[in-house]
């Protein structure tokens, strides 16, 4: 068994004019791709060989000897959790469930959003902000580089890369523009 790279959900054009054709094309096809294949590099005849993303991200999370496994596994996983995390046409509501768990934990969705902007935004260098559930409670996070809330016990509901690689082309230094983009009109709530 061999790590795949999983489907796009929607087409490279998809999420225009928000992120662009080509961005989802250096994104995707060469970031996403290429974790993919170091991945699959470093785990070739170990333990790890047969294992799924999500199993060898929590056997290598604690141990500094498989740091590149688990970033490269933690980054797999983590973009084909933040392709479904958008649509086209997205932005608006979140399905009634769920607004009603934001405004049970957030006070409303607007105090959500801020909340998760301000965390995006906030994450000095690359990393990742994240809606998650934590022990039935929802709560905003941001992990460094490929750090992943699985890998702590958390539940990801919904993340926003921000590594430089997922906005620079469209945005520049804008990664405050990026995060009102993905909220307002990309977020696959
Ligand atoms: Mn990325």
């Amino acid at each position: 068994m061999s790590i795949k790279l999983p489907a796009l959900p929607y087409t490279m054009d998809a999420l225009e004019p928000y992120i662009s054709a080509k961005t989802m094309e250096f994104h995707y096809g060469k970031h996403h791709q290429g974790y993919v294949d170091n991945l699959n590099n470093l785990i070739k005849g170990t333990r790890y060989e047969s294992m799924d993303t999500e199993e060898i991200i929590r056997l290598t999370v604690a141990n500094p000897e498989t740091a590149s496994i688990f970033n490269n596994a933690a980054q797999v996983w983590n973009h084909s959790f933040f392709w479904q995390s958008m649509r086209r046409d997205g932005g608006g509501e979140p399905a009634a469930e769920l607004k009603t768990k934001i405004e049970r934990d957030f006070g409303s969705v607007e105090n959500f959003k801020k909340e998760f902007k301000a965390a995006a935004v906030s994450q000095f260098g690359s990393g990742w902000a994240w809606l998650v559930e934590d022990k039935g409670t929802l709560r905003v996070v941001k992990t460094a580089n490929a750090d992943t809330p699985i890998a702590h016990g958390l539940k990801p509901i919904l993340t926003v890369d921000v590594w430089e690689h997922a906005y620079y082309l469209d945005y520049q230094n804008q990664r405050a523009a990026f995060i009102d983009a993905y909220l307002n009109h990309l977020i696959n709530w």
